[in-house]
């Protein structure tokens, strides 16, 4: 089955018990047995819920994984990834990541003896460099959060191969429409569904996918342990928001093409960020194992004034300035003071991240219109 079929069929089936179509928000938390421990499969919602079970297959699909798990948050099923570690672990992860990632690896994990290091993986000799005989995961996010780095997902793997290290890529930003992780041998698939996955920022979710049976059981088991999962209701808009993933993508790649080519002409801005671009500098790697090249573009103003960025974002109208990223409505950020601010400055700059940079989650609008915006507001 190709993508887009996937995305509306992929273990979706009529409901068995009235041939509801849509599937069902199944608000129980618990199922009735006919004999103690005889059941249809579900017992208790932390455990299985019907909804959650068709997010979780249509995911796995998508992915081309074998077994996939829903959480509450993204930051729930990150966290699932670092709970398979133990103390005295060391995790090697890109230095160009999502705010709150680096937040839950150095405030949380490093109190109980889980140790991370930072590296550049645009040059994969970084990453070869830093695995030690204690390292146990490699974290890739890929393109970046916000400097829309690109990471050779199948290099990675060959170098975390060779010494025995697990690889997980936070997928958040291509989703399955754009690049496949697993099929490049990675171990784990993360998913903030609350960005494009469920596209319309109205429900906060997230995902692991994998194809190892044991590594499946293992999360499974903390899945249910924890409990961070999530609901019925959330599950089901996550099924209704999937339905249009790749309408949604085609539509978000082009604009973003339209919007990047624009800023890159403007005389007022400086560097833009976006892998289509071919000066990019992950552009050749972007080609070779992305189907296209999203809907994030970052950019800075030419004299790199963070007042003037302010009075950009201000001035902005169809861009809704707000945390957040991948719905149907263009988002404009500013990572210094929002996402990335649990991000040290010195560590941020060190990472070419600077105070004024702007991100746009460029959204399905009619294009002309976010350039006429971006076009009063940049002046
Ligand atoms: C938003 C985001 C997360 C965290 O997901 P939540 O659903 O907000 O918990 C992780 N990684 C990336 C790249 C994100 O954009």
């Amino acid at each position: 089955m190709k993508f887009g079929t996937k995305a509306i069929h992929a273990g979706v089936e009529p409901d068995p018990s009235t041939g509801a179509v849509m599937t069902p928000i199944f608000q129980t938390s618990t199922y009735a047995q006919t004999s103690p421990g005889r059941h249809k499969g579900y017992e208790y919602s932390r455990t299985h819920n019907p909804t959650r079970t068709v997010a979780q297959r249509n995911i796995a699909a998508l992915e081309n994984g074998k077994f996939a798990f829903c959480f509450a948050t993204g930051m729930a099923a990150t966290d699932t990834v670092v709970k398979l570690l133990k103390p005295g672990d060391e995790v090697v992860a890109t230095n160009d990541l999502y705010g709150g990632t680096y937040r839950l690896f150095t405030k949380v994990y490093e109190a109980y003896g889980i140790r991370f290091k930072f590296v550049n993986m645009h040059d994969l000799e970084n990453i070869r460099a830093a695995i030690t005989d204690q390292t146990r995961l490699l974290w890739l996010e890929t393109p970046t959060n916000p400097l829309l780095k690109v990471i050779d997902i199948a290099g990675a793997v060959a170098i975390a191969k060779e010494r025995n290290v697990m690889v997980a890529v936070d997928n958040t930003f291509a989703t399955p429409y754009l690049q496949t992780p697993l099929d490049l041998g990675v171990d784990i698939v993360m998913h903030s569904l609350t960005k494009y996955m469920a596209g319309h920022s109205d429900v906060v979710m997230g995902s692991l996918v994998v194809n190892d049976e044991k590594l499946a059981e293992r999360i499974a088991f903390l899945q249910n342990s924890v409990g961070a999962t999530p609901g019925p209701q959330d599950c089901f808009l996550l099924l209704r928001g999937i339905k249009t993933l790749h309408l949604r993508m085609q539509r978000h790649c082009e604009n973003a093409r339209v919007i990047a080519e624009y800023l890159r002409s403007h005389p007022k801005v400086g560097q833009v960020y976006w892998p289509g671009l071919e000066d990019h500098p992950g552009h050749a790697i972007a080609k070779k194992q992305m189907r296209d090249f999203g809907g994030m573009v970052s950019f800075v103003l030419k004299n790199d004034d963070l007042e003037e960025a302010k009075r950009v974002m201000e001035s902005i109208e169809l861009f809704t300035l707000a945390e957040s990223l991948g719905g149907v409505e263009s988002i404009c950020t500013h990572p210094a003071s929002m996402t990335h601010a649990s991000i040290p400055k010195e560590e941020r700059e060190k990472n070419g991240l600077k105070d004024s940079l702007i991100r746009l989650s460029v959204g399905v609008e009619d294009v002309e219109d976010l350039v006429e915006d971006l076009k009063q507001a940049i002046g």
